[in-house]
């Protein structure tokens, strides 16, 4: 299991007295941990080795925690973006903003309510750990599955996705949220079953987090030519559509 492999957390956090105490509980449950203590040491560690998860605190000394989570994602970082924030008031701010993080935890957080949401977005990593099992790392063209319609496929079990021959980077939240769509293409998947099965019920707070994940989603997937359209149907969720003489 996830104990017994090495995912590398990367704890970006400034203060001491949450760090030091942080690192030691993670260590002990078999991570291994990087901690940077500014922005922009947390944006070059992550550059500069393999990162399965971030945790990242929004008051950092030299620049704002939710622009170190726009970079991390505008440099191509597609592992988990966990953000820690010590006043409740900012996660309206958080949830409102698109800057690509996969989930918040508000300050004073448990240890276990912690590593119960680390775990969940490492399970969701892109990047394969450490263990046996892992698939090499090949060609992206080998091993794809066939094509199922309109050009754009959906591994569950790989978590990847194609548009045509090319791989599309997706954070774990919009493949978890491309996954359910696609599995009832044509079909309205309401907002209130996106939110149980992406978010699960440790979600409680504001629903925007997952309007900014389709409308990241629906960016990638019109960027990468995906001959689908991800429709809003406004009050009830969303819908993926193949595009007339794709499908
Ligand atoms: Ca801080």
């Amino acid at each position: 299991m996830l104990e017994d492999v090495a995912a590398r957390i990367l704890m970006v956090e400034d203060d001491d007295a949450i760090a030091a105490p942080l690192a030691r509980a993670l260590t002990r449950e078999g991570y291994e941990v990087e901690r940077a203590e500014n922005g922009t040491d947390a944006l070059a560690l992550a550059a500069s080795a393999p990162v399965d998860l971030v945790l990242l605190d929004l008051g950092l000394p030299d620049m704002d925690g939710l622009d170190v989570c726009r970079g991390l994602r505008a440099s191509g970082f597609d592992g988990g973006i966990l953000i820690l924030t010590a006043r409740g008031g900012e996660l309206d701010r958080v949830v409102g903003l698109d800057v690509g993080a996969d989930d918040y935890l508000s300050k004073p957080f448990s240890l276990s309510e912690l590593l119960a949401r680390s775990r969940a977005l490492l399970r969701r990593s892109t990047r394969p750990l450490g263990d046996a099992e892992a698939p090499p790392a090949t060609p992206t063209t080998l091993g794809a599955p066939a094509p199922t319609s309109g050009g754009l496929r959906v591994d569950a079990d790989a978590r990847r996705v194609w548009i045509d021959e090319t791989e599309l980077g997706l954070t774990a939240k919009e493949f978890d949220v491309l996954l359910r769509l696609d599995a009832q293409r044509g079909s309205v998947v309401t907002r209130e079953t996106l939110m149980a099965e992406v978010w699960d019920e440790n979600w409680f707070g504001s629903t925007k987090t997952l309007d900014t994940t389709v409308g990241r989603l629906r960016q990638k997937l019109l960027d990468g030519g995906a001959p689908v359209v991800l429709s809003t149907v406004r009050g009830v969720g969303f819908r993926l559509e193949d595009v007339a003489g794709h499908a």
